[in-house]
C-alpha cells in the first residue's frame, strides 16, 4: 500500500492509501499506522503532501555507494558511517527547500533510498531485519558543502540539519510492495536533467545490515528514518561545482517508490 499524509482542504491532516492514477485524492485510512488500519470509503483532496512521517530520529549514512565514495576520492568505509540529521529539517513533497539566511553558498542534492522503521529494534540480527521494517520512501539529503566540510570542520550534521534539509516522501511505500530494495534505480533530477542515475545495488551496506548495525547501539523507534546514502553524481564533485539556485526544482526518483520534487527558494 502508498500511504500519503495530506492535509485537506478542511485543513485536516489526515493518512490515506493513494493511488498514483488518482493523485488529487486520497481513500482515508483510520487507526495507527504501526499497528492496525483500516482503508475508509471516506475519499478527500490532497490540498498538500506533508511528510509521511514525523520521525522521533533520522539517522544517515555517508559514503555507501561505491562510486560515491569514488567521486569523494575517500577510502571505502570499513564500517557504516552514520550520523545524525534533524528532525527539524524535515519537508514534504512540494514544499520548498531553503536557502538559508545564515549564509552557505554550497547547498546540494542527495538522492537518498530512506528506511522507515515500523517497530522497536534493538540487537536485531541481519535475518530479522527486514521485520522491523514498516516501509520505503524517497529522501533528500540536503547537505551545505561549505559548512558540511570547512565551516563548521567537518561537523557533518550542521551542514545538513538546516530547517527544510529533509524533503521526504510524497508517500510511504509498505515492505511488501517492494521485494528488492537492494536493487531499484535511483535518480536525482535538477530542472529536467538528470544528474544522479544509479541502483541501490551499488551500497556497501545493504538495509539489513544497517538495521543489525545501528540497532547493536540504539534503539530504532517505530517511525525512525534511516537514510542510505547516496550514488555518484551529487554537485560538489562536478567540474564545475552544481549547486542548488532560488527557482530551481529538484527531484529524487527511485523505481517502484515514487518521485519527490521540491522547489528552492531564499529563505
Ligand atoms: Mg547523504
Amino acid at each position: 500500500m502508498k500511504i500519503v499524509r495530506f492535509r485537506s482542504q478542511s485543513g485536516e491532516k489526515l493518512y490515506g492509501a493513494f493511488d498514483p492514477d488518482m493523485p488529487d485524492e486520497a481513500r482515508i485510512i483510520e487507526g495507527d499506522i504501526f499497528g492496525d488500519i483500516e482503508v475508509t470509503e471516506r475519499v478527500e483532496r490532497i490540498e498538500a503532501f506533508l511528510p509521511p512521517i514525523s520521525p522521533p530520529n533520522i539517522i544517515a549514512l555517508g559514503l555507501n555507494y561505491g562510486k560515491h565514495a569514488d567521486e569523494t576520492g575517500v577510502k571505502y568505509p570499513e564500517i557504516p558511517v552514520m550520523f545524525l540529521k534533524a528532525t527539524s529539517s524535515v519537508i514534504g513533497h512540494g514544499a520548498p527547500i531553503l536557502l538559508p539566511a545564515a549564509g552557505p553558498a554550497e547547498v546540494d542534492y542527495e538522492a537518498e533510498l530512506a528506511v522507515i522503521i515500523g517497530k522497536e529494534a534493538k540487537n536485531v540480527s541481519r535475518s530479522d531485519a527486514e521485520e522491523y521494517v514498516l516501509g520505503y520512501t524517497c529522501a533528500n539529503d540536503v547537505s551545505a558543502r561549505d559548512w558540511q566540510i570547512h565551516k563548521q570542520k567537518k561537523q557533518w550534521a550542521r551542514g545538513k540539519s538546516f530547517d527544510t534539509f529533509c524533503p521526504i516522501g510524497p508517500y510511504l511505500v509498505t515492505k511488501d510492495e517492494i521485494e528488492t530494495p537492494g536493487c531499484l534505480k535511483i535518480r536525482s533530477i535538477l530542472n529536467g536533467e538528470v544528474m544522479q542515475d544509479s541502483n541501490t545495488s551499488d551500497m556497501f551496506f545493504d538495509i539489513p545490515a544497517i538495521i543489525s548495525n545501528l540497532s547493536c547501539s540504539m534503539t530504532l523507534l517505530p517511525g525512525t528514518v534511516i537514510l542510505t546514502g547516496t550514488p555518484e553524481g551529487v554537485g560538489f564533485t562536478r567540474t564545475p561545482p552544481v549547486f542548488l539556485q532560488d527557482g530551481d526544482i529538484i527531484t529524487v526518483s527511485i523505481e517502484n517508490i515514487g518521485e519527490l520534487s521540491n522547489p528552492v527558494k531564499k529563505e
